[in-house]
């Protein structure tokens, strides 16, 4: 089944459309550069290895670190659990139970990574609160990196209401304590500016789909030294640390979004930025109590997360869905019955959390799209509040 032609896709947090000259990279790599990247004996596992090799330069240039510094995943919440866990069973060799904090509003890769080492007794672990905008009190979060923790998981950008996070004061404050520092910069990378080496970042996660790139590929960048145990066994590729033979089209892929990313990121980001402001006007002058949730100063160029507080999320979705692709919160949750961790940690209130409702813009939505969704939401508003009165 195929997309219809119709539907106003507004769900960049979720996945992105992958941009044709990624695509045609993919293509390109898959009939031509077909070899084993590990077969060193001929020459079509030189080609693959020097593909691999060219992508592994390119997402270095785009996040400032170095080509040596990237394994290659099959994306994030693989790059995550290589990181935790590695970092767990490296810690343990040592007789450590190591201690990890992490924020609230963290992604369910980290979280449930965490929970669940926690409740097989591997880890002690802090929660970091938030503030009511998604913010983490770097107060605390100093307070706690003095206590002498093993690991600080922060991510760069969140992916229900936005807000960007200080990653390189973050970053500081670990290194100031001589705590490593992972971050998950899903939801950052190829959007805003990051540089991995300067800010001093210990290990950082990526998955391609996120900036118009395929899925089920993405990266966890190392710096030099940091020492993690593998949690996978094979055939010994990408330093042991993450084996298995390399998906070299996927790695061209990704490679291919991050050199376009390093050229358009700041232009597109932009022009993103003012259509996404022109529909939270459009929508805020025609939408009586609508409420923009998170920090309207401090969030991604692409984020829109909107609740009215007097209509439930799912019955716009249910009246939208087949020509306005929004979501009421992570794809990962949504069609999940839990209210979002995400907005709980924010304590907003209970009518505000069942109205939410995340709009994702990128690079391929167009001004007539805009234009449109505004009018959809507002007449569907219109139309649920008839009924309802
Ligand atoms: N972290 C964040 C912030 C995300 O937005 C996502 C995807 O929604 C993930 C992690 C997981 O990424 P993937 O599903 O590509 O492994």
């Amino acid at each position: 089944m195929a997309i219809s032609r119709e539907l106003i896709y507004l769900d960049y947090h979720s996945t992105t459309p992958v941009d044709t000259r990624v695509a045609n990279a993919v293509f390109q790599a898959m009939i031509t550069t077909f070899g084993n990247a590990s077969s060193v004996e001929h020459e079509a596992g030189d080609c693959a290895e020097s593909a691999v090799k060219q992508s592994a330069y390119y997402v270095s240039e785009l996040i400032q670190a170095a080509p040596r510094e990237v394994t290659f995943t099959s994306g994030t919440t693989e790059s995550i659990n290589i990181a935790i866990q590695g970092t767990v069973k490296h810690a343990q060799k040592s007789g450590v139970t190591p201690h990890i904090a992490i924020s609230v509003i963290e992604h369910k890769a980290v979280l449930d990574t965490c929970y669940a080492l926690k409740s097989q007794g591997q880890i002690k672990l802090t929660v970091l609160p938030v503030d009511n905008q998604a913010h983490v009190d770097l107060l605390e979060l100093e307070q706690v990196c003095a206590s002498g923790i093993h690991l600080l998981c922060v991510m760069a950008a969140n992916n229900e209401v936005g807000t960007i996070y200080p990653i390189e004061k973050i970053s500081a404050i670990a290194q100031n304590h001589n705590v490593p520092f992972l971050c998950d910069a899903t939801q950052a990378v190829g959007k805003i500016p990051i540089r991995f080496r300067a800010w001093g970042i210990t290990m950082l996660a990526l998955s391609a789909h996120k900036f118009y790139g395929p899925k089920g590929i993405g990266a966890l960048v190392v710096r030099k030294g940091y020492q993690l145990a593998p949690i996978l066994y094979g055939g010994g590729q990408q330093k042991a640390l993450r084996p298995g033979t390399l998906n070299v089209p996927g790695i061209v892929g990704l490679g291919e979004a991050c050199r376009l990313r390093q050229i358009e990121m700041v232009e597109d980001e932009r022009a993103i930025a003012a259509k996404r402001d022109r529909l939270q006007s459009k929508l805020l002058a025609n939408i009586p109590g609508l409420i923009i949730n998170g920090d309207t100063q401090n969030r991604l160029a692409g984020n829109l997360h909107i609740s009215a507080p007097d209509i439930p999320n799912s019955a716009i979705i249910a009246r939208v869905r087949h020509y306005l692709a929004i979501s009421t919160g992570s794809a990962c949750s949504s069609g999940v019955e839990t209210p979002s961790h995400v907005l709980t940690a924010m304590r907003l209130k209970e009518e505000v959390i069942e109205g939410a409702l995340r709009i994702g813009l990128g690079k391929f939505t167009t001004d007539e799209e805009i234009e449109a969704a505004a009018q959809i939401l507002i007449a569907e508003t219109r139309a649920i509040r008839k009924l309802l009165e």
